[in-house]
């Protein structure tokens, strides 16, 4: 099936009712048929629902047609962008372990990895995403994870996936992919050998700004990376808190399981069945929005570009950006909905960001509403002037995340918040 019929369809059979649109199931728990199907369901024997924060038939939907639309081997949903980068980084990291982060990711990612784990006894290392070949001088033997996007945010490069994965492959070490900008529409990460995917259902995938939501899906045949792999032996060896259950024995996807099992058992970030339903609605219209998203960005980075008081764009769909080959190759269908440009300075950016109509100073991304942002001002207003050049955030850099208003009418307003600020 193509994408845009699996956008629509996939995960959802009618149920009873012959209910055309997926019911939301708003139930914290589920009768079982008898004491014997109950102990089955949790042996595993069966499969089945037992309680909402472990797994709800709505959210099972949003899990199966996100999966489909990833080419997965199996997803599991979580209660937002965070708990799914924290889930996946906690399924193979304990204290005493580390993990390889770049340091190009989004600001929350950087605060995760570079403080509270580390307070869990688990070290990141960063690497330059744009020098990959870093990550071989920073691993040893303890380290567990690769972590990365593939279009960062806010800084906007690119991963060159191959080089990733070979060096990751060579090492027997996992590879996790943050998808949230470029989505499974314009990358699937999993295709060009990654082994795990996470995303901020938040940002497009809802597509209108509605909920905080995210998601873990891991690539088929996983079990073959981390079977024996000394690695990764808690997933090798028997799981005490699960009866001794052995991972990488069972039939079933067992990065994603282990998450719901042990993690979502334990922690609890687990997605609302009324937040899941909203993702569905958003990825019936996924495909139609990111090829919109990413052909209004491309005209605005050209407009922008040839503005005389625009220093700089970056945007991976123009020739002039450092990795438009990499985009090119690895994003063929559209490079999505974020770009950046720089103005002379911290003043004409903020007259800018007060000045703009229809882009909304807002800090989120992968809205239909266009957002304006002033880093510099706001989610990286305690950086010094020196951090914030190492960061790759001049002070008079402005990120927009196109939204889908018509293309003009936002060419307009930037036209003349630029004229604004700068006469
Ligand atoms: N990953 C990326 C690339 C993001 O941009 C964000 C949020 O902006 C997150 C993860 C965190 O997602 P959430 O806000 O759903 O927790």
């Amino acid at each position: 099936m193509n994408e845009q019929t699996l956008a629509i369809h996939a995960g959802y059979e009618k149920d009873t009712q012959g209910t055309m649109a997926v019911p939301i199931y708003q139930s914290t728990a589920y009768e079982f048929r008898d004491a014997q199907h109950a102990a089955n369901l949790f042996e595993l024997k069966e499969l089945g629902n037992i309680y909402t924060r472990l797994m709800n038939p709505t959210t099972d939907v949003f899990e199966k047609r996100f999966n489909a639309l990833e080419q997965g081997g199996g997803a599991v949903g979580t209660a937002s962008g965070m708990s799914a980068i924290f889930y996946a980084i906690a399924n193979v990291a304990e204290a005493g372990d580390n993990i390889l982060v770049a340091k190009q990711v989004y600001g929350g990612t950087t605060t995760l990895t570079g403080h509270t784990i580390k307070r869990f006894g688990i070290e990141t290392r960063y690497f330059d995403i744009n020098k990959p070949q870093e990550i071989e001088e920073l691993m040893d033997a303890k380290s567990k994870l690769i972590l990365f996007e593939s279009i960062t945010n806010p800084s906007i490069d690119v991963a060159d996936f191959d080089t990733i994965v070979r060096i990751a492959n060579h090492h027997h070490i996992l590879t996790c992919v943050d998808n949230t900008v470029a989505t499974p529409i314009l990358c699937k990460p999993l295709s060009l050998g990654c082994d795990v995917v996470v995303h901020s259902a938040s940002k497009y995938t809802t597509g209108q700004g509605l909920a905080i939501g995210g998601i873990v899906v891991e690539r088929k045949a996983l079990v073959e990376k981390i079977k024996n792999n000394p690695r990764y032996a808690h997933f090798n060896e028997p799981d005490e808190s699960y009866h001794g259950l052995i991972y990488s024995d069972l039939p079933l996807p067992l990065f994603t399981l282990r998450i719901r099992l042990a993690l979502l058992r334990d922690l609890g970030a687990a997605p609302s069945p009324f937040n899941s339903w909203l993702y569905i609605q958003g990825l019936e219209t996924l495909p139609l929005r990111m090829q919109q998203h990413s052909a209004s960005a491309l005209a605005i980075a050209q407009f922008l570009e040839s503005h005389p008081h625009v220093k700089k764009v970056n945007y991976p769909g123009l020739p002039s950006h450092p990795a438009h080959t990499l985009a090119q190759k690895y994003f063929p269908k559209g490079q999505s909905g974020l770009l950046s440009f720089e103005v002379e300075n911290l003043e004409t950016a903020k007259k800018i960001a007060n000045q703009t109509k229809i882009f909304k100073l807002v800090v989120n991304i992968g809205d239909s509403k266009s957002i304006i942002t002033h880093p510099a001002s706001t989610t990286h207003q305690q950086l010094s002037a020196q951090e914030l050049i190492d960061a790759g955030v001049p002070a008079g850099l402005i990120r927009l995340s196109v939204g889908l208003e018509d293309t003009q009418d936002l060419i307009e307003d930037l036209h003349q918040a630029l004229t604004f600020a700068t006469s």
